[in-house]
């Protein structure tokens, strides 16, 4: 595999195509419009700067990593050269099953076609398609370039080939591939969300206040970011629609998204992406300061 095709550029879609690129594949970066893909081309520059400040890259490997980059609006365009494509829209399933239909239509029939989705079904993504021995599940974690874990999942219908494949891509990549069955929320989101709302309730209800919850989880679980904050890093609209496959998919009453989730969602706080969540964030600051809606509650 040598030309890599990512479909969305936000927090993931900038963070996988910076790590294909820097490991020399060619990467295509598709997203709906040019001032999007110029913000996740800004992100990517900004996070490279940090590799060579660390002494992670030289400077001509920024440079070399940023020239595997083109960056596309138009899906056809994007995905004609792919050998995979990595597909990191936004959590939502009428728009993934659209996008699937169209990759399955645009790109070549040897192409493989994977989701980083966080929870929803990749044999059902599979179904929309006329080839779901090459769907897989590819799932990075935040933030792409550091974390080392990709969850890789088995639709239904994923063959052996394309499991073997994307084994042996992360691998290139230096990560290390954990492969699992589909089921709802797989294994990290069905471990993870469960913590978080749980963490979320015991704030609505009253029990602690922010930095005590997230206080316990790191200081007492050597948890290196608590609950509350880790929310708020992978976006509280998508940790409210991953609680929601899980409900549904399961019909548990305890996967049951807490209402303070909900409110804030509507409210458009969603964590680090909208400057706001359980703490506020702002441009250019590294610490995060409770947000002013929950302190002085206890
Ligand atoms: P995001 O909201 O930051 O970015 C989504 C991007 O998709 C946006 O830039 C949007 O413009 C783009 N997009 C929407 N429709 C599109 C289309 N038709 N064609 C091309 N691009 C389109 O979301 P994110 O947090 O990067 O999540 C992306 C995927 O990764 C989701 O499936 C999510 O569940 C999964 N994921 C997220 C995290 C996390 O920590 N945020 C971790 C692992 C997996």
């Amino acid at each position: 595999m040598k030309n890599i095709s990512v479909v969305g550029s936000g927090t993931m879609g900038n963070g996988i195509a910076h790590t294909f690129a820097q490991f020399g594949y060619q990467v295509s970066l598709v997203d709906i419009s040019d001032n999007v893909l110029s913000k996740a081309i800004e992100t990517i520059d900004k996070n490279l700067d940090r590799q060579v400040t660390k002494g992670v890259l030289s400077k001509a490997e920024k440079a070399a990593t940023l020239a595997n980059i083109t960056v596309f609006t138009d899906l056809g365009q994007g995905v004609a050269n792919a050998d995979l494509v990595v597909e990191a829209a936004s959590e939502n399933l009428d728009l993934k099953l659209k996008l699937f239909k169209d990759l399955d239509a645009l790109t070549r029939p040897g192409t493989i076609l994977a989701s980083n989705t966080s929870s929803i079904s990749i044999t059902r993504i599979a179904g929309i398609t006329q080839r779901g021995d090459k769907v897989i599940g590819m799932h990075f974690m935040n933030p792409v370039p550091v974390m080392k874990l990709v969850e890789v999942i088995r639709g239904y219908d994923t063959s052996d080939e394309t499991a073997a494949a994307i084994t042996d891509l992360s691998e290139k990549l230096g990560k290390y591939p954990v492969e699992v069955n589909d089921y709802p929320g797989f294994v990290a989101n069905r471990i993870l969300m469960p913590m978080i709302n749980e963490a979320i309730y015991t704030l609505y209800e009253g029990v602690a206040g922010v930095r005590e919850i997230d206080g316990v989880m790191k200081l007492g679980m050597a948890h290196p970011m608590g609950p509350l904050q880790l929310a708020d890093f992978i976006g509280l609209d998508v940790c409210l629609a991953i609680l929601k496959v899980l409900h549904e998919g399961f019909g548990n009453p305890k996967y049951a998204p807490c209402p303070l989730l909900v409110n804030m969602v509507s409210a458009g706080n969603k964590g680090v992406k909208s400057g706001e969540g359980f703490y506020s964030y702002t441009a250019g600051s590294t610490e995060a300061t409770v947000s002013r809606k929950f302190t002085g509650k206890l």
